[in-house]
């Protein structure tokens, strides 16, 4: 059983794998079990060029990000389990809990984080469908899709981050909606305690 499992390996799955990561050592966090599927051949990153993007060296592919930002996580913070190569197909409620259905296997988790990109349709089947609707912030030409949600909250415990949660499509965007969401989750598990999760060059916060 996993607290929290991931869904989609793009920025703002990665970027809240990094969050939830890095507050690995709070007290709080000791037994906690997160996963993160991290299935890219959808990801919007697989032809996109980056310039514009806060920290990030310009010129820099967005396929090479893809390798670098799960290299990243692996060498930072291997308690984090990566499941490459599988795509999710549905996820159901099961009692207090999600059943999450990849090609491969099933996996069960309290919380899951949806973040498979605002591309239509959403394939995955089960109790996210009612939730889908036209992309609020997209050219309805584009025919994007979003889940409706409240500040990245699907429904207890299922949330949604980056395009998928009706954010415009930029990079730093969506990062920080993935970011966004890492510590809503930090703080759901510090009872209800505002948390964050910082580094610095004098003490960790
Ligand atoms: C051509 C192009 C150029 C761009 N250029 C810029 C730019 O210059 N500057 C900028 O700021 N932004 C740019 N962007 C936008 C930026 O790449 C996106 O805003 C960002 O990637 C969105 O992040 P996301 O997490 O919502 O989706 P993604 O990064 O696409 O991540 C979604 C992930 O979910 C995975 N997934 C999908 N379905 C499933 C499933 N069923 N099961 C498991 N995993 C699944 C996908 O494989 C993917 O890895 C560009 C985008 C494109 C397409």
């Amino acid at each position: 059983m996993f607290d929290c499992l991931i869904i989609g390996g793009g920025v703002s799955g990665v970027s809240c794998a990094l969050v939830l990561g890095s507050a690995l050592e709070k007290p709080f966090m000791l037994d906690k079990k997160i996963g993160i599927i991290t299935h890219q051949k959808g990801s919007m990153l697989q032809d996109a060029l980056f310039n514009n993007a806060y920290g990030i060296t310009p010129g820099t592919l967005g396929s090479d990000l893809l390798l670098q930002t799960t290299k990243d996580l692996q060498e930072l913070y291997p308690k984090i389990e990566q499941i490459a190569h599988e795509k999710v197909v549905s996820i159901v409620t099961e009692a207090d809990y999600f059943l999450v259905t990849t090609t491969h296997t099933i996996y069960e988790s309290k919380i899951v984080v949806v973040a498979v990109n605002s591309s239509n349709p959403f394939t995955i089947e089960g109790c996210l469908q009612p939730y889908v609707i036209p992309h609020r912030k997209s050219l309805a030409k584009k025919n994007r899709i979003q889940l409706a949600n409240n500040d990245h909250l699907v429904f207890k415990n299922a949330y949604v981050a980056g395009t998928l949660a009706g954010h415009r499509s930029q990079l730093a965007i969506a990062a920080g909606s993935g970011a966004a969401v890492a510590t809503d989750i930090l703080t759901l598990w510090n009872n209800g305690i505002e948390t964050h999760a910082h580094d610095s060059i004098r003490k960790k916060e």
